[in-house]
């Protein structure tokens, strides 16, 4: 037994689930970081009571996003240890609280990045409860979905639809929504559309992009990547260190959404913004993005940014994925290989969203 924290008032809220069919009697079982970068153990945990509004959930699948292992190894800061990570959560319902509402015992279901929300603040009333300041994040302070279970606020737990390709479907739980979030926001379909970036968000914003029916530029460092991303659907890939070819597309672009971690060119990527084209950021670059004033004021362009999304973001973007028959390329492991897993990520080579499979 460990003291992996529960989700947050869990313990103090006694009103009994009105099923518990799926809690197994000897707890759950998860894979446990005990201290940044040393490799998870399987450990045995106790759920305690399930709060009246969360919803249990018995794990399927759940995908590897790199803010696992960001929360693994500590680079932001925020890690608590012993964490349970996982966060891109496809499984079914075992159990739900009274006052738990949306979904039914059985049914199958997705929990990304955010597990809970307050429900009463103006973000969470005006439908951005990805913006509640005391959103709960799945996998800090909260356990996360390498485990046999997962506990999320019943808001937070979404239908998944049925057409959709479940055992790949992880990934666009946080990775999906946090392209897809952008392209609702801001894009249009005759927009043309630039995706920096072609790996495990990239890939699924360039296919996101090409439904929506942009006409989508992808840019990559990597030229063995140049073929998948026209399978992906970019009708035009250029290398993001190639200044010349970035010069080539001045002013020629509407929205550009970088995926990216790392430092590029961003005054020639600023550039290939047309008048009121905007530069939105969800890759957690660490360094600071120079903006001059005047890249952006005499275009009268913008530069954003934006977590995830909301739980209808995620389901719109679900359904959408669904009618589009969109999914992530995925490679599977199983879950006891989860360190293998988490290598492979590190890595940088896994094509190009790893999900792993529950085998406990
Ligand atoms: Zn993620
Ligand atoms: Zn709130």
């Amino acid at each position: 037994m460990t003291t992996v924290p529960a989700s947050p008032g869990a313990a103090s809220k006694t009103q009994p689930a009105s099923v518990r069919a799926g809690s197994p009697p000897d707890g759950y079982r998860a894979w446990v970081a005990q201290a940044p970068q040393q490799p998870l153990v399987l450990e045995r945990l106790e759920p305690g009571p399930l709060g009246p509004e969360e919803v249990e959930v018995a794990v399927e699948h759940c995908g590897l996003c790199h803010s696992d292992l960001s929360v693994l190894n500590n680079e932001w800061g925020l890690s608590q240890y012993p964490a349970v990570l996982g966060h891109e959560v496809v499984g079914r319902v075992t159990a739900t609280g009274p006052h738990a509402k949306g979904v039914t015992v059985g049914q199958r279901v997705g929990v990304g990045w955010s597990a809970a929300s307050c429900m009463h603040c103006r973000q969470c009333m005006s439908g951005d409860h990805h913006l509640c300041a005391q959103v709960q994040m799945t996998i800090v302070g909260h356990r996360g979905g390498f485990a046999t279970h997962i506990r999320a606020h019943w808001a937070w737990v979404i239908p998944l639809p049925e057409k959709l390709k479940f055992a790949d479907a992880g990934p666009l739980l946080c990775g999906g929504v946090t392209v897809f979030a952008p392209l609702a926001m801001h894009a249009a379909p005759t927009d043309r559309v630039g995706i920096i970036g072609i790996g495990g968000l990239g890939h699924m914003a360039v296919k996101f992009a090409a439904a929506y029916g942009c006409d989508v530029t992808a840019f990559t460092s990597s030229e063995s990547k140049f073929d998948e991303a026209r399978a992906f659907g970019a009708g035009h890939v250029v290398s993001s260190r190639d200044s010349a070819a970035l010069g080539k597309l001045a002013g020629s672009l509407d929205l550009l959404i970088s995926t990216v971690n790392v430092k590029l060119d961003w005054e020639a990527l600023l550039g290939t913004l047309a008048p009121n084209g905007r530069l939105h950021v969800v890759g957690a670059v660490l360094e600071p993005i120079p903006v001059p004033a005047f890249a952006l004021i005499m275009q009268q362009r913008s530069v954003s940014g934006s977590p995830t999304g909301s739980p209808t973001a995620i389901a719109t973007m679900l359904d959408f994925a669904a009618r589009h028959d969109i999914a992530p390329q995925t490679e599977h492991y199983p879950m006891g290989a989860i360190n293998d897993a988490f290598a492979r990520l590190a890595s940088g080579k896994a094509r190009y969203r790893i999900v792993l499979d529950a085998d406990f």
